[in-house]
């Protein structure tokens, strides 16, 4: 069988159609949008169609729409333009635990310019109570950053319910939603958000583009010096095919959510009961409230990181879970945060699906771990051992 694609969460190939719109803005339509001249005024006129259509699809008005470089980018400019923008007003942040790095390390580098970070812990899903976050609130918490659903496990946070709180108390909402366009509905009005942070090639768009909603009337500091683009919030020429490419990659991810949802889903459950099957495994994240596409389940007796080698050797491409941690022995925060041992966490691997995966590969990918954990646990003395004590 040819090599399987099953890391999604990381990044997702891009769609041939994406590719066809993205192609006169590689080629003829080289113009720069801040030019004054026709070259410059045909690519300005693209620039602001996109942002019109995207606004449109997020709930949005397009004076509400800034394009970054990702998602990274995106919740660093939220995170940090918003908290020094508000700084005479206070100090405090509130974000999770299960946040990822772009959104976690953000608020504790602010903890070098005078910010106070809570960090809210989660049950053992990953997810987050809304009580919680009630109870977090101070007379100085400016700022709150939860994300919509977690690239590890999967879990989708009750952002709603969140974001009216954030709301009755006067506080800036920051969601990253990296994870959610292509596998949620997103709608900025829904979710009641302030600042919301997307990223293009994790819904089948180009790498190297994403966007920041800022809701109207929401003052934050731009973090880049130079010209003026993007309202004067974000210096720098715009990513002209990444940007074109990201409308397009969003009004599919639009337009085919009804079918890729329980298509995903059939494929994520046949895959969950085919691990479950299996010897001393455990599903990790929420059993119900989880991405579509989200598969983590953890194997005790063995490396995560050895079932992923021998995965990979099979053709099979998955994760450990971020991306930042892969290659690095440690075990994901997320799962920690959940309460789980870090001998469990360390046997974890996410399968996270995409569209072009079958129920073929599936069933072949479930045959493929079940010989590699079979294979792993013959060579580990604690899983041989473990029925002699
Ligand atoms: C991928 C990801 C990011 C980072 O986005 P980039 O565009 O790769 O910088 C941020 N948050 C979440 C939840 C992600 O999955």
């Amino acid at each position: 069988m040819d090599r399987i694609y099953m890391d999604h969460a990381a990044t997702t190939p891009l769609d041939e159609r994406v590719l066809e719109d993205m192609m006169p803005f590689l080629k003829e339509n080289f113009g720069n949008p801040s030019s004054a001249h026709f070259f410059g005024r045909e690519v300005r006129k693209a620039l602001e169609k996109a942002r019109e259509k995207m606004a449109s699809l997020l709930g949005a008005t397009p004076e509400e729409i800034y394009f970054t470089s990702g998602g990274t980018e995106a919740d660093n400019l939220a995170i940090i333009g918003s908290a020094r923008a508000l700084r005479n007003r206070g100090n405090h942040i509130i974000t999770t635990s299960v946040e990822h790095h772009a959104v976690l390390d953000t608020c504790l580098a602010l903890k070098e310019e005078g910010f106070e970070v809570t960090v809210l812990p989660v049950d053992q899903y990953g997810m987050v109570d809304p009580n919680d976050v009630r109870e977090a609130i101070q007379e100085n918490t400016i700022l709150l950053s939860v994300m919509y659903a977690n690239n590890e496990v999967g879990t989708i946070q009750p952002v709603e319910e969140i974001g009216k709180i954030a709301r009755e108390n006067n506080i800036l909402f920051h969601i990253d939603a990296v994870q959610s366009v292509g596998n949620l509905p997103v709608n900025v009005e829904k979710l009641s958000v302030d600042l919301l942070a997307l990223s293009a090639h994790k819904f089948y768009g180009p790498k190297g583009v994403g966007l920041l909603f800022i809701k109207e009337g929401t003052g934050i500091n731009h973090l880049t010096h130079g010209g003026g683009q993007e309202r004067g919030k974000r210096a720098g020429t715009e990513n002209i095919p990444g940007i074109i490419g990201m409308a397009k990659a969003m009004e599919l991810a639009y337009s085919e959510l009804e079918e890729f949802v329980p298509r995903m889903e059939a494929l994520r459950d046949r895959l969950i009961h085919g691990c479950l099957e299996m010897e001393e495994v455990k599903l990790n994240g929420h059993p119900s409230q989880r991405l579509p596409g989200n598969v983590n389940v953890s194997f005790e007796y063995i490396e995560g990181e050895a079932l992923l080698l021998s995965l990979d050797f099979k053709g099979v491409a998955a994760s450990s879970g971020s991306a930042c941690s892969s290659g690095s022995m440690n075990p994901s925060h997320v799962l920690l945060a959940a309460g789980m041992s870090e001998q469990t966490a360390r046997g974890a691997i996410r399968l996270s699906l995409g569209r072009h995966n079958s129920m073929e590969e599936v069933d072949y990918v479930l045959q493929v771990i079940k010989e590699s954990v079979d294979k792993l646990r013959s060579m580990s003395s604690i899983y041989q051992g473990k029925g002699e004590r």
